[in-house]
């Protein structure tokens, strides 16, 4: 059997790093198995329906590299490709009626007859009597024909324990407290997440069910809806037992039924302090954003998959072919992930590292300097090789090398903040750069190698350590407060500019 895996997001605003992670699992879980992977737009809440929000939902996605095989087609609006759609849940209505009605039929939905200000009253009073509201306490003895327009209830057949497997969760048993008649189609016609995912599972056999960890507590409502529905409870499935490693199935799979998918609900990120699910407050910006601010999709690939996901061993780098074989939803922690940025800004400073050079070029075509216009390629390249291993984010590229491109600006701060440098008076530092100068000035040729001569002969001309010597040089010269190796710098500057600078300061 194929596995169909999904992501089913609802297009209500920008997609964070959370949501993030319920496509990237899914996304590994099809790859790995040469499986399927499907983009299902979740769009029946009308009033949290946000314009735009699915493009962005799919310029996420494909940013990431996380292509799927079904579902709305990337830069084209309207276009779908697959064949289980449509795959927007708004131009679905009429397979969820076809569905709500057989249960009407079968005496297991009815139409809600209380207005909304009632069903208000129901809870309110269960409020200040202190209980839980289920509105199956209220359940009308005679209720009216439904027609659309009237919310229609699910009618709980029975009230009782349910025990499941989650692959990530492990066994699971919850009941008769989260048993209640939901909704499944509301007062406007659609129907809500409720019923419309279990209807579309099913219909789009999809056979990983891969979510946000807000789920669990409605599993035993879901599960009530299956059995309703004849669905095979036993979990038992062939492709359950793949995901097992080996048949743990204690009860007879039953062909002729439909079949429960595999559920696994993965923990919440929660925030930089650990205490709570990460919001859009602490920090949980739009995957979108990164990208901005100069992250690399692999590197974000990397930290989503870690968030949460270990293979065992030490290893910090994965690429994404590297996860699809190695990811498993076993390994998925339990408990809730910390979100640490600073994790992604490190991991993206490896995969930076990692990158080829005519990759790392092409993908900062944007972001020199607007001096950097007045120079050719090939020296662009150079001061590319240079700054690789220092950039942790691409966007760090103009400040960390705009000296290559533009006279600095003097900031006596970079010398008075220096704990080595300070300790020199105005006199040593003048002498120690005037020497520099005169025996830079000498050498023949200007490549690193005569740079690294020379400045090796001035340490035993002045006496002084290279944190000293090299640092003061390297100071005046770029006014930065790093660069990459003194000799290689020189050398990509050029003699003419690296005898001015010193000079220029020299001359203040
Ligand atoms: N539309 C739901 C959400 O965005 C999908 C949950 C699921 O994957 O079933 O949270």
């Amino acid at each position: 059997m194929t596995v169909r895996t999904r992501f089913a997001p609802s297009p209500t605003g920008y997609i964070h790093v959370g949501n993030v992670r319920s496509a990237l699992y899914p996304y590994l879980i099809a790859r790995q198995t040469s499986g399927q992977f499907i983009l299902r737009i979740e769009d029946t809440d009308q009033a949290r329906f946000v314009e735009g929000a699915e493009d962005l939902i799919k310029d996420t996605l494909n940013w990431l590299g996380l292509n799927w095989d079904e579902g709305p087609v990337f830069g084209q609006t309207d276009k779908e490709t697959g064949d289980f759609g449509p795959y927007h849940q708004t131009s679905r209505r009429e397979i969820y009626l076809k569905w709500a009605r057989e249960l009407i039929d079968r005496g297991l939905a009815y139409a809600d007859p209380y207005s909304p200000e009632e069903v208000q009253a129901f809870r309110d009073q269960a409020k200040s009597e202190k209980r839980a509201f289920l509105y199956r306490q209220h359940r009308p003895n005679n209720p009216p024909e439904w027609h659309l327009g009237m919310p229609l209830r699910f009618r709980v057949p029975e009230i009782k324990r349910y025990t499941w497997r989650d692959a990530v969760m492990g066994e699971m048993s919850a009941g008769p407290e989260a048993l209640d008649d939901f909704i499944l189609i509301k007062a406007d016609g659609l129907p809500t997440y409720n019923f419309a995912h279990i209807v579309d599972d099913f219909e789009m056999k999809i056979t990983h069910v891969i979510r946000g960890a807000e789920y669990v507590a409605s599993m035993p409502k879901y599960l009530s809806l299956y059995e309703a529905l004849g669905f095979d409870m036993s979990q038992s499935d062939a492709h359950q037992v793949i995901e097992q490693g080996d048949d743990k199935s204690t009860s007879t799979p039953q062909p002729d039924k439909p079949r429960l998918p595999i559920f696994a609900h993965v923990p919440h990120i929660l925030a930089p302090s650990g205490n709570k699910k990460l919001g859009k407050r602490d920090g949980a910006k739009s995957v979108t954003e990164y990208r901005d601010e100069g992250i690399l999709p692999e590197a974000m690939i990397n930290f989503l998959a870690q968030l949460g996901w270990n293979d065992g061993t030490e290893q910090d780098v994965y690429s994404l072919n590297e996860l699809i074989e190695k990811f498993s939803l076993d390994r998925v922690q339990r408990s809730g992930a910390r979100f640490d940025e600073q994790r992604l800004i490190w991991l993206n400073g490896q995969w930076i590292r990692r990158l080829e050079l005519d990759d790392l070029y092409d993908r900062v075509s944007d972001l020199w300097s607007d001096s950097a216009i007045n120079y050719d390629e090939a020296y662009k390249r150079q001061v590319l090789v240079l700054a690789q291993d220092r950039l942790k984010t691409l966007c760090d590229l103009p400040n960390l090398t705009s000296y290559f491109f533009e006279e600095p600006p003097i900031d006596e701060d970079l010398i008075t903040n220096n704990k080595q440098l300070r300790k020199l008076t105005a006199e040593e530092r003048r002498d120690l750069l005037e020497t520099a100068r005169t025996e830079l000035a000498k050498i023949a040729g200007w490549t690193p190698e005569d740079i690294q001569n020379c400045l090796n002969e001035l340490l035993e001309i002045t006496g002084q350590k290279p944190g000293i010597l090299f640092s003061l040089i390297r100071i005046v010269v770029t006014w930065a407060p790093f660069s990459p190796q003194l000799n290689d710098t020189l050398a990509l500057i050029g003699r003419e500019r690296t005898l001015i600078r010193l000079q220029e300061y020299l001359n203040l």
